[in-house]
C-alpha cells in the first residue's frame, strides 16, 4: 500500500525512517546534507533536494526503490553525478531524493579474450584504467573530456561521446541490468534465456530492444552494464591541420568526410575547432580587456591568435593500427587534405618526448610557454590512447580564470559557469559553414564567446559541442547564457539542427517539440512507473504541461 494520502512532510519523514532501517543512518541524507554534497551545477541549476540515498549493493537499490514507491517520494538516480553543464547531480524537478549509485563500484567481470567489461555505475574512468594497468591488459578506457572521476555508465546512459575509437559510449554497451520502479530486476532476454555469455557480446539481444529504454530516460535504475573495450593498437598517432582562412572550412569538411570514409576502423574521430576555441586552450582569459558580460572583442582574439600563430580552424584526428597501417594511412590523410590549403602534421607520444626535452633548454617565459603547450599536447595524446586525465576540464573555468586543484578538478565546486549547446550537424560542407556562422553571430549577440568544436561521430555527422561560458558569480551573465542557449536552439532548429542531449532545464523542449514521442514515453511510464517516482520529467510529455508557455 502506498501512503501518498499523507501530507508530503509526513510522507517524507516516514520514508526517511524506512530507508534508514535498510541503509543505516549514515547512508540516508536529509535535505541539508544533500545540499552540501551536491553543489550547484556549472549551468547554475540547483534543485531543492529532499535528500539522498547511498546504497552499496543491488538488493539495497531494489529495497530503496520499493520504499520510494510505497512512500510516493520520487528518486533521481545518478552514477557519479558529474553531468556538468547539463544539470550536474540535479533532477528535472524539485523534491526528489538523489539515488546516488557511486557506492556500487564493482568491476564484476572482465573478459580479456573477447574484450568486454561488466561494471557497476560507480566505476570511474580512472578505476578502470588502474584495473587494466594492474592486470596488464591492452585495452583503452572510453575516456571523455569530463575526466577520470566520471562514471563509465553515467556517461554511456546519457549517450555521451568520447575521444577513443569507440567514441559512441552507449554504442559500445552490449548489455544492461536495471531495477524497475516496482523494485524488480530487469535483465536482457538473452541472459534470461540462458545465454548470458552471448548477451555480453551481442548488443541487440532478441525481441524488442529494451536496453535502450534505460538511456536518456527514466524507466529504471541501471545497476550494471557490459561495455565492449577497444584494443590499444601497436601505434596511435594524431594528426593536426590548420586552416588559415574561415573560407577553407567547407573544403576541410569534405576532406574530413573522405578521410573517415576511406579509413574506417583506422581513423578515430576528427575534431574541428574554431579560432576562439583554440585561443581558449592556449591563452588565459584576457579579463582586463573584456567588458563585463561581453565576449572577448574580435580585435583581442585576432591579436592573441597572431601572437600564438593560431589558425582560423584547427583540425585534430587520430590514427590507430599497426605501424605499417598507420604509415599507409598517413599518406591517405595527406592525399585527402590536398584539396584544402593546409598541411598535416603527424605526432605520437614517442616523437613528443624529444620535443619536451628541447623545450627545457629554452629559457624564460618562452620556454615556460612551450613546455606548458607540449604538456597539454602530451595529455591530449594520452586521452586518445584511452588514458583518462583532466586536460579538458580547465575549459569550464576559462572565463572564471581559476581551474580548481589539479588532480581534484570539479567544475561545479570550483565555481565554473558553463552550459552546453550540443547539436548534431550533418557532414555537408555548406551546412557546417552555415552552422558555424550562425553560432558565431548568435553567441556574440548574447555576449558569449562562440567556442565551437565539431567532433565527427561518423562519416555522415558531427556532434558540435559549444560550451556557453559565463561568470557564475554574476546572475545576469547566467541569464544571458540561458537566453543564448534558447536563441541557438531556435536558430539551429530553423536549420533542422537539434542537440543530441538536453540539460534538465530544457526537458520541456523535448516534450513540446516531439509530442508523439513524448506521449509514447509518457504512456510507457504510466505502465512501468505509475507513481512517477523515477527521474520524473526526463524526456517525457508531462514536462510540456508543467512548463506551460515557455517559448521554443
Ligand atoms: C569541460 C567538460 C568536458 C566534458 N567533456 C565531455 C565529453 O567529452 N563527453 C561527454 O559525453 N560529456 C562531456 N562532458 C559532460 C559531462 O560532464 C559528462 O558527460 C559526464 O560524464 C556526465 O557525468 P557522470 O559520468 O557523472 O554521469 P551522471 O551525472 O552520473 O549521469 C548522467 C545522467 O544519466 C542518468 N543516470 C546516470 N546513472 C544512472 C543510472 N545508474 N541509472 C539510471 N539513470 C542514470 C541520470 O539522469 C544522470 O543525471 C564534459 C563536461 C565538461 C564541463
Amino acid at each position: 500500500m502506498g501512503n501518498d494520502a499523507l501530507p508530503p512532510d509526513e510522507r517524507h519523514a516516514s520514508a526517511l525512517a524506512a530507508w534508514r532501517e535498510v541503509l543505516g543512518t549514515a547512508r540516508v541524507l536529509g535535505p541539508d546534507q544533500a545540499r552540501a554534497r551536491y553543489p550547484q551545477d556549472t549551468s547554475g541549476t540547483r534543485r531543492a533536494l529532499a535528500g539522498a540515498l547511498l546504497p552499496g549493493t543491488v538488493p539495497e537499490v531494489q529495497e530503496a526503490v520499493r520504499l520510494a514507491q510505497r512512500h510516493a517520494v520520487p528518486l533521481y538516480p545518478i552514477s557519479t553525478g558529474n553531468n556538468w553543464g547539463y544539470g550536474g547531480a540535479h533532477p528535472v524537478r524539485d523534491g526528489c531524493m538523489v539515488l546516488d549509485l557511486s557506492g556500487l563500484r564493482a568491476i564484476r567481470r572482465l573478459d580479456p579474450e573477447l574484450a568486454t567489461v561488466t561494471v557497476e555505475p560507480g566505476v570511474t574512468q580512472a578505476q578502470l584504467r588502474a584495473h587494466l594497468d594492474r592486470h596488464r591488459l591492452p585495452f583503452m578506457v572510453p575516456a571523455t573530456g569530463a575526466g577520470p572521476r566520471c562514471s563509465l555508465l553515467g556517461n554511456a546512459l546519457e549517450r555521451g561521446y568520447g575521444l577513443t575509437p569507440y567514441a559512441d559510449h552507449f554504442g559500445a554497451v552490449t548489455s544492461l541490468e536495471a531495477v524497475l520502479a516496482d523494485g524488480s530486476l530487469y535483465r536482457p532476454a538473452l541472459a534470461e534465456m540462458g545465454a548470458p555469455d552471448v548477451d555480453e557480446v551481442f548488443k541487440w539481444g532478441i525481441g524488442p530492444y529494451l536496453d535502450g529504454l534505460f538511456t536518456q530516460g527514466a524507466f529504471g535504475v541501471v545497476t550494471a552494464g557490459t561495455i565492449a573495450l577497444a584494443h590499444r593498437p601497436e601505434r596511435v598517432e594524431s594528426f593536426f591541420f590548420e586552416l588559415r582562412e574561415e573560407s577553407h572550412l567547407p573544403a576541410a569538411v569534405a576532406a574530413v568526410r573522405a578521410i573517415l570514409t576511406d579509413l574506417e576502423g583506422v581513423s578515430g574521430s576528427i575534431n574541428l575547432m574554431n579560432r576562439r576555441r583554440v585561443v581558449s586552450m592556449v591563452e588565459p582569459f584576457p579579463a582586463a580587456e573584456v567588458p563585463p558580460r561581453q565576449a572577448v572583442p574580435e580585435e583581442v582574439v585576432a591579436r592573441l591568435a597572431r601572437r600564438q600563430r593560431l589558425p582560423a580552424w584547427l583540425g585534430v584526428g587520430a590514427l590507430y593500427g599497426t605501424a605499417a597501417v598507420v604509415r599507409a594511412a598517413r599518406a591517405r590523410v595527406r592525399r585527402h587534405l590536398r584539396g584544402v590549403p593546409t598541411r598535416a602534421l603527424f605526432l605520437n607520444r614517442g616523437r613528443l618526448g624529444p620535443l619536451r626535452g628541447l623545450s627545457r633548454l629554452i629559457p624564460g617565459a618562452l620556454g615556460e610557454g612551450a613546455r606548458a603547450r607540449l604538456e597539454s599536447l602530451a595529455l591530449g595524446l594520452e586521452i586518445l590512447e584511452g588514458i583518462p586525465n583532466e586536460v579538458a576540464l580547465p575549459l569550464a573555468c576559462w572565463r572564471a580564470g581559476r581551474g580548481g586543484e589539479p588532480g581534484a578538478r570539479d567544475p561545479a565546486r570550483d565555481g565554473c559557469g558553463v552550459l552546453w549547446y550540443s547539436p548534431l550537424v550533418p557532414m555537408r560542407p555548406e551546412t557546417v559553414a552555415d552552422y558555424a556562422g550562425m553560432v558565431t553571430r548568435v553567441a556574440l549577440e548574447h555576449g558569449i564567446d562562440p567556442l565551437i568544436t565539431l567532433t565527427s561521430l561518423s562519416a555522415r555527422c558531427f556532434d558540435s559541442t559549444v560550451p556557453l561560458l559565463f561568470d557564475r558569480a554574476d546572475a545576469l551573465h547566467g541569464d544571458q547564457a540561458r537566453r543564448c542557449f534558447a536563441a541557438l536552439f531556435q536558430a539551429g532548429r530553423d536549420r533542422g539542427l537539434l542537440p543530441y542531449r538536453l540539460g534538465v532545464e530544457e526537458m520541456d523542449r523535448f516534450a513540446r517539440l516531439a509530442p508523439g514521442a513524448g506521449a509514447l514515453a509518457a504512456r510507457l511510464r504510466a505502465v512501468l512507473d505509475p507513481g512517477d517516482i523515477l527521474s520524473p520529467g526526463r524526456y517525457t510529455a508531462q514536462e510540456a504541461e508543467r512548463a506551460g508557455g515557455k517559448g521554443t
